[in-house]
């Protein structure tokens, strides 16, 4: 069998719901999520043979939703490398510090991996226009996997996201409106259309299947690191599918008897200012309330309030993991430090579960000898305009200005 997804589940009354029918969220108004027959294939899939199958997240495809391969859209996402940083855990401390870089992700962002398995799994059920509301990237990933679906795409993105997001829905041919508010804002207006025209709500876990597509981060981690898993992963949190989605694998692997039983602890990362799951977290509540006033360079984990909050602070909570909110100076403070020590330029929201790394770990909450996972869900150059520049100019002739011989550590 390609897919051993049996049914779908409510992820807080427990309704269950037939799989092979477009579904939104439960009746309860709570995500559904994809269960699979992992009895069955406990007998019938070992680790191994993994090892000669296609070099992307497809390779995990009887965990995938998607039934029938001939409906896959797929554009090479998933499998990006786990890169150790030496030079950077030297710096911070850690013993053994790994970026899974999603950042050379097709399109540059981990959001290909919810549109790749959302996309293909709407076309299966003949789905013929989807729309959404968006920061900037999810938006960009849909529209480029729903043009190659040939399926139609409505988009709503805050007016101050990311230039290059919105270049990309253009070219890809979705219908791209900007509104003069916050995602949460673009929800509530895009929610009117797609109740007056019908259209299909890929909206963040109001279909379950862009889930399925994040959760093969936790596998590849696993499968990465030869099914011994890290003491800590780190993810910068927005609507907090990565953290559910990574959440949700280890739990399927660990059924499917392929890792301990220890998990890893999930560490949720927000920018200071805009932290409901930090505040939630703090306050040991279940949920997350509407935070005013949200602001952050990383415009990736600007959500105010996730229809899932009380998933990811349950993964929290059942991990022993933490919360923690880290300022926008101290994002871009980070950023340039592991650009100048490894070479590699992390996306705002990336940077911000290093700094948050770096600061567990002066804290005493990661200890010396522990192995660290980092989540960099973007490339830098995606939005590069958080990068000040202050440059010489010179005329022809003119020769290179002191600042030359001295030593370049601003
Ligand atoms: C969307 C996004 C996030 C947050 O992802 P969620 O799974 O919604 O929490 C983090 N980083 C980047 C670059 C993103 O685009
Ligand atoms: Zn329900």
């Amino acid at each position: 069998m390609f897919s051993y997804a049996t049914h779908l589940s409510c992820s807080k009354c427990g309704g269950t719901s037939e799989i092979n029918q477009i579904m939104q969220q439960c009746r309860c108004g709570a995500p559904l999520l994809v269960q699979y027959d992992l009895t069955k294939l406990r007998n019938r899939l070992r680790p191994d043979d993994l090892r000669n199958r296609v070099y992307s997240l497809w390779r995990y495809h009887e965990l995938l939703p998607v039934q029938d391969h001939t409906h896959i859209v797929s554009s090479g996402e998933g499998m990006t490398p786990l890169l150790p940083l030496p030079r950077l855990a030297d710096d911070m401390g850690i013993f053994r510090l790994l970026m899974k870089d999603e950042g050379i992700s097709p399109g540059g962002t981990f959001k290909v991996r919810g549109a790749a398995v959302g996309v293909s799994r709407a076309k299966e059920l003949g789905v013929k226009e989807l729309a959404m509301p968006t920061n900037g990237n999810a938006g960009a990933a849909w529209a480029l996997y729903a043009a190659k679906a040939g399926i139609q795409c409505h988009i709503v993105m805050p007016l101050d996201a990311p230039h290059t997001a919105k270049v990309e829905c253009a070219i890809a041919g979705a219908h791209l409106t900007l509104i003069n508010g916050l995602i949460s804002d673009a929800g509530n207006t895009i929610a009117q259309s797609i109740k007056e025209h019908g259209w299909y709500d890929a909206s963040t876990l109001k279909e379950p299947y862009r889930i399925e597509g994040k959760k093969t981060m936790g596998f590849e981690i696993a499968e990465q690191l030869e099914w011994q898993l890290p003491d800590v992963i780190l993810y910068p949190t927005g609507g907090g599918v990565g953290l559910i989605g990574i959440y949700k694998a280890l739990l399927e692997l660990r059924e499917l008897g392929w890792i301990g039983d220890r998990l890893p602890r999930l560490v949720a990362v927000q920018a200071e200012g805009c932290a409901p799951i930090v505040k939630a977290w703090s306050e040991q509540k279940q949920t997350s309330s509407y935070w005013s006033g949200a602001s952050t360079v990383a415009f990736g984990i600007n959500v105010p309030k996730a229809l899932g909050d009380f998933l990811v602070l349950a993964a929290i909570y059942q991990t022993a993991g933490c919360a923690l909110a880290v300022e926008d100076d101290t994002i871009l403070q980070e950023q340039k430090r592991i650009a100048r020590l490894e070479g590699a330029y992390v996306c705002p929201e990336g940077a911000a579960a290093f700094a948050a790394a770096r600061r567990l770990r002066d804290s005493g909450w990661i200890g010396a000898n522990e192995t660290v996972v980092v989540l960099n869900t973007g490339a830098g150059i995606k939005y590069p305009d958080s990068v000040k520049l202050n440059l010489p100019i010179l005329q022809p002739g003119q020769f290179l200005p002191s600042s030359h011989l001295t030593d370049n550590k601003d």
